[in-house]
């Protein structure tokens, strides 16, 4: 059924201001320096619907760090040329924190799932060794998507992970000693902080993800089977170790990352980003769980 756009921006207005109320008990990722500098109040939300709808408000054109959200597309890129790139991910979830070491020494090296940061460097990996640029071909799922909007890396946010980034460093050099990785550690890692240093706003976002909710769109060359199996994966594992509480609270398959973007998807009605700063203790936007959560229940989006 086709979504009346004035109702869209009531919702949207009603869900902000859910979300801005709980963003205020989260806090802003100190993880990666330049990015604990973006201010808290940073709001801005966008809906783009399957019968072509662009519905946003608030903070909806400036551009954010999406940080994990770009696992997402790097999957779908690779995907797009290599639909057997689940023989080196796996796609269960898992209740370790995203960037565990630990939790990829128990399973012998093999990743849990493409979301967590051992599973998206494999697949930064073979998109490297098969494009030769893994974050092109994340930039340019993004931009067919996006309606010609803005998408960039923020070099600062990109050099700034690669100078802190012990951790995914860590998780390199245990893929590589298990033997699942094919290019070089430090090529590898300055790709992998490139594109999740990738900036752009909650409309962009929105619209790129638009191909995960209509068949109809065309913005990727996966195969409906293929969209079906990255949707399931979202819903399990996109949120982390919230996962349950978010198929419960929203019933959405959803992604975030920690400079505090989320986007939801509603098979066959389209895709909801919100973008606010604060995260909570799993690691996702505070007021972009909450706005969705909200906007979930006015729109009546659930997959269940
Ligand atoms: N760049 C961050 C990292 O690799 C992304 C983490 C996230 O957004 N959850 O740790």
């Amino acid at each position: 059924p086709a979504h009346d756009d004035g109702l869209l921006a009531e919702w949207l207005d009603e869900s902000m201001e859910a979300g801005a109320c709980a963003a205020e008990r989260g806090r802003v990722s100190t993880q990666i320096p330049a990015l604990s500098e973006v201010a808290s109040t940073h709001f801005g939300m966008a809906v783009a619907t399957t019968d072509g709808q662009l519905v946003h408000a608030g903070d909806s054109a400036r551009p954010f760090s999406i940080q994990s959200l770009s696992k997402l597309f790097a999957l779908c890129a690779l995907l797009e040329h290599d639909p057997r790139a689940w023989t080196h991910v796996g796609w269960n979830p898992t209740n370790a924190q995203f960037n565990s070491v630990a939790e990829l020494e128990r399973s012998g090296g093999r990743p849990a799932n493409p979301f967590v940061n051992a599973g998206a460097l494999v697949v930064t990996d073979l998109l490297l060794e098969r494009s030769g640029d893994a974050v092109a071909a994340t930039l340019d799922i993004v931009r067919r998507g996006a309606f010609g909007r803005p998408v960039v890396v923020d070099q600062d946010v990109a050099m700034a992970e690669m100078i802190t980034d012990h951790r995914n460093s860590a998780l390199a050099h245990v893929l590589a000693e298990h033997g699942r990785l094919k290019c070089e550690i430090e090529r590898l890692l300055a790709q992998y902080c490139q594109q999740c240093a990738i900036a752009a706003d909650v409309q962009t976002v929105a619209a790129a993800s638009l191909f995960l909710a209509d068949r109809a769109t065309t913005s990727t060359d996966l195969a409906p089977a293929t969209v079906r199996r990255i949707n399931a994966v979202l819903l399990t594992s996109g949120m982390y170790g919230a996962a349950g509480d978010i198929a419960y609270r929203i019933g959405l398959p959803a992604k975030s990352g920690i400079g505090g973007g989320v986007v939801a998807v509603m098979p066959g009605r389209g895709t909801v980003c919100v973008w606010s700063p604060p995260l909570d203790s799993d690691g996702n936007s505070a007021g972009g769980v909450a706005a969705i959560e909200r906007f979930a229940e006015l729109a009546g989006w659930s997959v269940f």
